[in-house]
């Protein structure tokens, strides 16, 4: 008998911790692990973490804007 419809997970580089994950969400083509979007989510403001985490993602969204950039100067020549 075949088994059709599995699904095979594959292994990512979590953006934050910098550890194997198959459970991980992608955000502007950098993953984040399930563990850290626990982490993420029980961190409030003033939190040792919070502002660890807050730094990857903002680091991770101006690499987002200068590659936004970068496509813009390519395109208009
Ligand atoms: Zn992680």
């Amino acid at each position: 008998m075949m088994r059709v419809g599995v699904l095979f997970m594959r292994e990512v580089l979590c953006f934050t911790c910098k550890k194997q994950s198959t459970n991980y969400i992608e955000i502007l083509g950098k993953y984040i692990c399930e563990s850290c979007q626990q982490e993420i989510l029980t961190l409030s403001p003033g939190d040792y973490g919070y502002d660890h985490f807050h730094n990857e993602i903002k680091i991770l969204w101006e690499e987002y804007l200068e590659c936004l950039i970068k496509n813009q100067v390519i395109n208009h020549g």
